[in-house]
């Protein structure tokens, strides 16, 4: 039995991938899938450390898209600003680590 769409009453072709709710194929939205910036951070580590070469594409390609429902892409494309805006903060503490030490050493 096809499933109804939760935003009007077509048949439901796909499911959002947070909320699992019907959608059919005008009310569903394709978006990148989410990856928090711990998932980031370790997934770069393990990547520099076992293959530094597809570390660029693991970085800078583009997801496969999965299906979202209107108010779940909302969500998540506030959060992923968030944990970008993590990420970030992250990657520049480190690189103050690493670039400040040595000058910071250089200097004493
Ligand atoms: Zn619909
Ligand atoms: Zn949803």
């Amino acid at each position: 039995m096809a499933m109804a769409c939760t935003a009007c009453d077509a048949a439901a072709s796909t499911t959002c991938t947070v909320c699992k709710s019907a959608l059919c194929s005008a009310h569903v939205q394709q978006g990148q899938p989410f990856i928090s910036a711990r998932q980031l951070v370790t997934t770069t580590a393990t990547t520099a450390f076992r293959a530094p070469g597809v570390l660029a594409d693991l970085l800078f390609k583009e997801l496969d898209l999965v299906p979202y429902c209107a108010s779940c892409r909302e969500e998540l494309a506030a959060k992923r600003t968030t944990e970008q805006l993590k990420f970030l903060i992250g990657m520049l503490m480190v690189l103050a680590l690493v670039i400040g030490v040595p000058i910071y050493l250089m200097f004493v």
